[in-house]
């Protein structure tokens, strides 16, 4: 199937991520969200992204236009409809993802490929509740969407060849790597990521180290880009958390119990970079060390 619009449901930072890589690959792309806020704020951060991407000579300024002319907007799920590929990247949690294809499917053409860009819930189980299992795959996008090269494909059981060669046809055009895993969970990325970053809270709450000293153990002492925390806050505290109770209550091994100090973090709403609060306090002129 020749894919030429992506209908993408969820403008946060993923979302916007996926709609800016895919315009400027020449995809149409429809963006939906179910706050009207979120959809402004994303249109601002990728045109934003595009200008950066113009001043460093990346992209020219007629691409950086014609990519903009491509993303439409919408507060309406079944705007979607039309759309070759979905790629639904809302929030991490079952019962939306759930909620969003019961809403969708009703619209969308029979051959429209269905995917999600879960981190970490199982792709057969969302694909199970949908009509068309064989075309439903999980579309895994790494953070930040315009620098990460690589896309997890992750096939379902009932995932069909087509499908995931006519995905793996959109990471080719979107100059990104996919690599492929299977539908276990948080696939492959995610299962080896998050567990490090539990544990790096675990060290914060059992007061080996302090926020900065384990940053700083990781990047100098494993020569990490970014220390674990600081990628946590990147991620999202909620998503971290989210991703470990799936390997939790998916794997069945205490292993992945998440640490009581990431749930404390998430309570109070201090979710990281994009609530200006996580491990670090980010409203000032540089982070600040919350512990
Ligand atoms: P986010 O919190 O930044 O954005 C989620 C967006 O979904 C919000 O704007 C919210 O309003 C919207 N939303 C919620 N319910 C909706 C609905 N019913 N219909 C439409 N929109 C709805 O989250 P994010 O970090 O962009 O994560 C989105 C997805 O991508 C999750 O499944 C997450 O696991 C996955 N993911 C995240 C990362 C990461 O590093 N943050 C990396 C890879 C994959």
């Amino acid at each position: 199937m020749d894919i030429k619009s992506i209908g993408i449901v969820g403008a946060g930072q993923m979302g916007n991520g996926i709609a800016h890589v895919s315009a400027l690959a020449g995809y149409d792309v429809t963006l939906t969200d179910v706050n009207a806020d979120a959809l402004k704020a994303a249109t601002d951060v990728i045109s934003k992204n595009m200008d950066r991407q113009v001043s460093r000579e990346k992209i020219s300024q007629q691409d950086r236009d014609d990519a903009m002319g491509r993303i439409k907007t919408t507060l309406t799920l079944t705007d979607l409809g039309p759309s070759d590929l979905i790629i639904e990247a809302a929030t991490e949690r079952e019962d939306i993802k759930h909620a969003i294809f019961a809403e969708l499917l009703p619209s969308l053409k029979p051959e429209t490929i269905l995917t999600s860009n879960t981190s970490s819930i199982s792709i057969t189980r969302l694909a199970s509740r949908t009509d068309r299992p064989e075309r439903f795959m999980g579309f895994h996008f790494m953070n930040p969407v315009p620098i990460m090269q690589l896309v997890e494909l992750i096939r379902g059981i009932a995932t069909n060849e087509d499908t995931y060669k006519a995905c793996r046809a959109v990471v080719d055009k979107l100059d990104k790597t996919s690599a492929t895993a299977e539908d276990f969970p948080a696939f492959i990325v995610n299962r080896i990521l998050m567990p490090m970053i539990n544990e790096a809270v675990y060290t914060l709450y059992e007061g080996v180290g302090t926020v900065t000293s384990i940053d700083t153990s990781m990047k100098l002492g494993a020569n990490h880009p970014m220390g674990p925390l600081e990628l946590a806050d990147f991620i999202g505290l909620d998503t971290c958390l989210a991703i470990m109770n799936v390997l939790h209550d998916g794997l069945a091994d205490t292993k992945y119990r998440p640490c009581p100090l990431l749930t404390k973090y998430v309570e109070a709403g201090w979710l990281g970079r994009k609530t200006q609060r996580g491990f670090y306090d980010y409203r000032g002129d540089a982070p600040v060390p919350t512990r």
